[in-house]
């Protein structure tokens, strides 16, 4: 049976691990970092990366631990609600949008990969730095000299993956429009109803919040996430982004203008131990993912800006087809069926959030409406406003049942 070797054990690479074992082959994953921690903030599944993991058979745990969304509420910074977008099961998806905390999701895979495929599936402390190949196998080499062999590699390396870079060795660095993000997660007051994901402000100032946990709901308090961007930089290029680099302060008070009748943003963020600081950052899809035996998958295959809840979900879409199409083609020609069929798809993702994706009603908005007593009504119609939402499922691939 094919063996494959997966580098990087983050949601998209764990995702992969579990749905190949499900199909039959012997997987491993090699993890850069020594000792795995639940790190990052929140992350939102949407409903059909949803449906991957319930049809792994998680759709309990993940009911235990992440916040089925209801709906995603677009506002101007005066606090008009511009659109409400749902994303639950009543709203006819097959799955919930989930929003999570990141390290939550991380550790549910990396348990149940351990459970099901062996205490020693994943292998830490194995920083994937090259690879060689024959027509039959390829070599992996990792940085602390490690040697392992394997039929097929798959790079899920990340942002800054290594696979990557030995396929694209000629890429420059990140591409940066200029748009710093700050992110936290605080214990607050229930925002709307604790199933509601905000979006408010505008392309070049936009404040996110969103509850993360439903272990940590209890008497009308939530573990809230939330993420302040602000576009005060040049275009430029960019190399050291960093999730887990701590941020400074002075952005908040740029966000005393933001009017919220249920939140003070102001201090949610002040209220917030560590804070994190990340820039908006992605790169041009490349015209191939494979060489040989030897593809890339998640944020190393397309890397893009974190918007619309697509960074987490389409790895996890990767994963599934990665594994649907090798079952029926197990060697390099599997590989290219897999590449064909994701990576147009993510290409055309990577480039619509280049351009705001669901969220361009708030620059449809933040262009007409001047102040609090503007009437969302009076300025944009409903029709215009479903046509951006329907637009970015079609582009992102998920679908109301009947849609
Ligand atoms: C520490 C961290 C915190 C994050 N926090 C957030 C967040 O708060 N919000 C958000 O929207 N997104 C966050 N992300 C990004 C988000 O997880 C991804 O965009 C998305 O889940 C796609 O997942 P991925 O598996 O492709 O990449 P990632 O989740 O980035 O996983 C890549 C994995 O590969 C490992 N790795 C890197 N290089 C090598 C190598 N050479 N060899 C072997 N392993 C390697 C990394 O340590 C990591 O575990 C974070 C990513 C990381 C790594």
């Amino acid at each position: 049976m094919t063996r494959i070797l997966i580098a990087g054990a983050g949601i998209g690479g764990l995702t992969a691990a579990l749905c190949l074992h499900e199909k039959g082959f012997p997987v491993r994953v090699l993890e850069a970092v020594e000792e795995l921690r639940p790190l990052g903030v929140g992350i939102n599944l949407m409903p059909h990366a949803s449906a991957v993991l319930h049809g792994l058979g998680l759709a309990e745990a993940l009911g235990e631990i992440a916040i089925r969304t209801r709906c995603i509420e677009y506002r101007t910074r005066f606090g008009h609600v511009i659109q409400s977008d749902p994303r639950n099961v009543e709203a006819g998806f097959a799955a919930p949008q989930y929003s999570i905390h990141r390290g939550e999701l991380q550790f549910l895979l990396l348990e149940t990969v351990r459970e099901r495929l062996g205490k020693d599936a994943v292998l830490a402390g194995k920083a994937v730095q090259r690879f060689s190949q024959s027509e039959e196998s390829v070599t992996v080499y990792t940085a602390e000299g490690g040697r392992l062999e394997c039929d097929l590699l798959i790079g899920a390396d990340g942002l800054h993956s290594a696979v990557r870079r030995q396929i694209h060795p000629d890429e420059g660095p990140l591409h940066y429009e200029g748009t710093m993000m700050w992110r936290g997660a605080v214990e607050s007051d229930v925002i709307a109803d604790g199933r509601t994901m905000v979006i408010a402000g505008d392309h070049d100032m936009k404040f996110v919040t969103y509850p993360i946990s439903e272990r940590a709901r209890r008497g009308g308090r939530a573990l809230t996430n939330w993420v302040a961007e602000l576009r005060r930089d040049r275009p430029r290029d960019i190399e050291d982004a960093d999730w887990t680099r701590e941020g400074t302060r002075e952005f908040i008070e740029s966000f005393r203008e933001f009017m919220m009748r249920d939140m003070n943003i102001v201090s949610l963020m002040e209220a917030t131990g560590t804070i994190t600081e990340f820039p908006m950052v992605d790169r041009d899809p490349v015209d191939f993912w494979t060489d040989g035996r030897v593809t890339l998958l998640g944020d190393a295959a397309h890397p893009m800006y974190p918007i619309g809840a697509n960074g987490a979900s389409q790895a996890i879409i990767d994963g599934r087809v990665l594994a649907d199409t090798l079952a029926d083609m197990p060697g390099p020609e599997g590989l290219l069926a897999y590449e064909a069929a994701r990576r147009p798809a993510t290409a055309e993702i990577v480039l619509a959030n280049r351009r705001s994706g669901p969220e361009r009603v708030l620059d449809i908005a933040a262009a007409r409406v001047k102040g609090p007593g503007d009437r969302i009504e009076d300025l944009i119609s409903a029709e215009e406003l479903e046509e951006v939402a329907a637009g970015y499922r079609n582009t992102a691939g998920f679908r109301k049942q009947g849609g």
